[in-house]
Parts: C-alpha cells; structure tokens; sequence
C-alpha cells in the first residue's frame, strides 16, 4: 500500500527502518520505554546519540578534528547561526548564489555581517552554476557559502571549487549522504535531516575545530557551537526521537554499502530519467547539463495546461509529490536515497505513455 514518494523533504524512508521503529515503539530493546520518553542523559539514549554520531563520522569520513553536532533549527536556522558562528573571524563573508536557497541564505547572513556576492547564477534563471573562474572572492572574508545541491532549481556541485585558505561553508542539506565526499575540504557543512537522513528536526552540522570560537556576543547560548561542542550537542534537551531514527537510517546505508553504493544507485536513477527527458519531445529539463541534481529533477510538460491531468494520472499509478516548486512550475521529482530504481522506472513509463496520448 506504500506509494512512490517523491517528495523533496521530508521525504521517503527506507521502509526497514519505518518496520524497525514501529517495532520497538513501545519497547526499545527491553528498556520498558519508548525513544520519545528517556531521559536525554539517560544511558540507553546517550548510547543511541554516540552511535548516531559514529555513523556520521564512519558513513562520511569526518577527519577526527572537526566535531559533528546534532541541533535544531533546520537549515534555514543555520542560515543565521553560521554567521553568528563565523562571521566574527572578519566581519565579512563570500555567498555564491545558485538559486532559491542559496537567496535565502544571503538574505539572512547579511543581518549579521557584511555579505558579498561572489558570484550569482541569476543571469541563467539559475540553471547553471556560475563557474568558478567566475567568482570574485575576497582572501579576507571569513568564509565562503555554497548551496552544494539547489532542491528547488535542481542544480548542483559536481565539481568542488576551490577556495584557497578561507573555510567552505555548504548548506549540503539535500544532498548529503547521497555520494562520498572529502570532509576535509570544508571547514563546515550543514543539512536538515529530513531527505537522505531521517525524519525533521535534527540538523547536522559538521564543524571544522579551528572555527570554534568566534561567536558573536548576541549568539543565543543554544546556538553557540562551541558551547555545543562542549557539551556533545546536549546544551540544551536535543531532538531525541529525531536522532534516534537517524541512526536506523544511516545503519541501513551502512549496510547497503555506504556512500559509494548510494551515489551509484542514485545515479542510475537520475540518469535513467534524464536519458528520458532528453529524448523526449514533450517533457524538458532546463538545467545545463553539466549542473544537473542527481537529488532533484524538475521538468516542465510541453503543455502546462495539462500539468493537473499530469498529476492526477501519477497520483492514480500510486506516484505522488510530484508537483514542482511554484518558483520553477512544471514537475519535480526527488531521487533521494531511500527512493527505489522502480520508483523511476515506473516514473518514465508514465511519462512515456502520457506523452503518446498528448504529443
Ligand atoms: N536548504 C536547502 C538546500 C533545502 O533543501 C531546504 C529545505 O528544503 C532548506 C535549506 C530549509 O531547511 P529547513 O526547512 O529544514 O530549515
């Protein structure tokens, strides 16, 4: 009965993982209690906190100087907390605009210090990353933001550009998880959990130590990642339940053979609806080839008129949270991990038929 979940977040969890957690809801492994109701300081949750924090730090090879921190807020929370952080090593800080959250991101950054735009892809109706010979980045800015993967626009980093010795800062909350990358290039990384890792309500933030320190003296105690670090991410009562599912999550992607195995199936996906939509004379992407999400597609029928009678008949097929983002239209389609090939396959099929009826 579960349907094809293409939602862009919260999105579709590994059904193992939604069976695991209904299993143990009232019982968590002969504890007599739910996850929801232990104490945080308790030694059963303090020991799922520890292996979640191990499952990140394994899954994604964080070097042992950096911290992993469990938080709240989301990523539109970090758009103001990495500032708080950060900003204060300068002043002043590099944002390369790539699209809506990239925008937004600017926006917020600029209340706490002076933002300049290194680059912007705005020319292209951001379809296209703006390349990086492009980019007029300052040596003395404290940090650097990218949006590693724009889930609106569909556009994403395939290439990691280099900044020299200012931190790299990426909002990497729809693509994390979902192919290996090198810690070690960033000085911090941010994401919600709620597409490849879990439910919402848990930010990840990845934190290089040398960055701690540097908190403006307005940054709430809660926001303060020193104060977190300090305190394992238990400042103040952390997301519990959140964390707790999180872990199950990146335990089955451990034992679905890790990143490695993850950026092949999800480009397997990706590519098989791309392959379509390029063939296809009635359905189109319009991000640039060389920019395209392996998380997020977004395409657009011939004829938008039909758009509605377009997700009326997926919904029917049992394939829903199609709709696109009312800033691009058209249809989106969310590949995250947890989504199956199948899910694409009878995505294109669908595409195929519907576009045989009306081309
Ligand atoms: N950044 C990106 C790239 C996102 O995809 C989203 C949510 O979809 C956000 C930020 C906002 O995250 P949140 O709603 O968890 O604050």
């Amino acid at each position: 009965s579960r349907v094809f979940n293409f939602s862009p977040g919260p999105a579709t969890l590994p059904e193992a993982v939604l069976r695991q957690a209904a299993e143990e809801m009232l019982d968590w492994q002969g504890s007599g209690m739910s996850v929801m109701e232990m104490s945080h300081r308790g030694k059963e949750f303090m020991g799922i906190h520890a292996e979640a924090v191990a499952l990140v730090r394994e899954l994604m090879g964080v070097p042992d100087h950096y911290k992993v921190l469990f938080v709240q807020g989301g990523a539109i929370g970090e758009n103001a907390i990495v500032p708080m952080n950060l900003m204060g090593r300068s002043g002043r800080a590099d944002y390369v605009n790539t699209g809506e959250w990239s925008t937004r991101s600017i926006a917020e950054a600029a209340k706490y210090g002076r933002v300049q735009v290194a680059a912007s892809g705005e020319a292209s109706g951001f379809t296209a990353i703006p390349p990086r010979a492009s980019w007029q980045l300052d040596p003395g800015a404290a940090y650097v933001h990218i949006c590693s993967n724009e889930t609106i626009g569909g556009v994403q980093y395939h290439q990691l550009p280099d900044v020299g010795d200012v931190p790299l800062v990426a909002d990497m909350s729809s693509d994390i998880m979902s192919r290996p990358i090198d810690v070690s290039r960033y000085g911090l990384i941010y994401a919600g959990a709620q597409k490849n890792m879990g439910p919402s309500g848990v930010t990840v933030v990845i934190v290089r130590e040398d960055l701690l320190g540097h908190a403006l003296a307005i940054t709430p105690s809660a926001f303060n990642y020193q104060l977190q670090a300090e305190n394992d991410s238990m400042y103040n009562t952390p997301p519990t339940y959140a964390i707790y599912i999180l872990g199950l999550v990146l335990k089955h992607t451990r034992a679905h053979g890790g990143l490695a195995a993850m950026e092949a199936h999800n480009r397997a996906k990706a590519q098989l609806l791309y392959d379509f939509l390029d063939q296809s004379r009635y359905f189109s992407n319009r991000v640039a080839r060389e920019d395209r999400s392996l998380m997020n597609v977004p395409f657009h029928l011939k004829d938008a008129a039909l758009d509605a009678e377009f997700l009326k008949g997926a919904q029917a097929r049992g394939m829903v949270q199609l709709k696109g983002h009312r800033l691009v239209g058209g249809m989106r389609a969310s590949l995250y991990n947890a989504l199956p090939l199948e899910a694409v396959q009878a995505l294109v099929a669908y595409m195929q038929e519907f576009e045989a009826a009306h081309a």
